[in-house]
């Protein structure tokens, strides 16, 4: 299973989420410490995040993603510039393939539809999917995604307890924001929230010993927003 993290909240750089903390998912990368499924996460790695207006640009509500399929805790390039990208809204992912699904940028997590930033921590049988439009690879979680996308973001719960009847082994741990909402559903994995002064992280496991860290039950969807955060049981 792979590990991710979400964030929703004031714009701060992605290393601080994603390289700096005593248990990021760098170090989650090779030294996970709740992974129940897999040793280590080296097939891949991607952080996707929203752009904000600034000036007279605006590259707001653009999704924008860098991935690799090569492990994260190597790629010199990526903590080199990772202190300069700064966002309010950030999913970011490090990959353990299931077997039999290829190893390549375009499997790995996070998926978009140019709206969303999307991704799944699990397994499912590609073969109880219908077959997506416009999946972005082969990969299990690259055609859930864009069943997902097809089906809309507000009938996620209903999707994932669908596939779930179908499929009773799948394990089915999305996360996703499109730059205003971070969500995500636990079914089949752990999931942790931080609610930090400047805004909420959602993670599959918490990057460092903060006492605030709180578990996410199984089967809920998780939806936060300027609002608040709201947790919806999956039945
Ligand atoms: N099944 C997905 C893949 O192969 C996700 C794997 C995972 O969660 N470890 O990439």
């Amino acid at each position: 299973m792979c590990r991710h993290l979400g964030w929703l909240g004031a714009p701060v750089a992605v290393s601080t989420l994603v390289l700096d903390p005593p248990h990021s998912l760098r170090v989650q990368s090779y030294a996970p410490r709740r992974q129940k499924h897999g040793l280590m996460n080296a097939d891949g790695w991607g952080v996707g995040f929203f752009g904000r207006a600034s000036g007279d640009f605006s590259d707001e509500g653009v999704p924008r993603r860098w991935r690799s399929p090569a492990p994260l805790w190597g790629d010199a390039s990526f903590a080199s510039v990772a202190p300069a990208l700064r966002s309010h809204c950030v999913v970011a992912a490090v990959r353990s393939a299931t077997v039999g699904m290829p190893i390549e940028a375009s499997a790995t997590a996070p998926f978009t539809d140019g709206q969303w930033l999307l991704s799944h921590n699990g397994v499912v049988d590609r073969a109880l999917l219908p077959v997506p439009r416009l999946a972005e690879s082969v990969c299990d979680s690259a055609i859930l995604a864009a069943t997902i996308f097809e089906r809309g973001m507000d009938a996620l719960g209903d999707t994932i307890v669908e596939i779930g009847d179908a499929d009773p082994l799948a394990r089915l741990n999305i996360l996703a924001a499109n730059g205003s909402r971070l969500v995500a559903t636990t079914w089949g994995d752990t999931l942790s929230i931080l609610r930090r002064d400047d805004g909420v992280v959602l993670a599959s496991e918490p990057y460092d010993d903060d006492p605030r860290w709180e578990d996410v039950p199984d089967r809920h969807v998780v939806d936060v927003a300027a609002g608040g955060v709201t947790f919806i049981p999956l039945v």
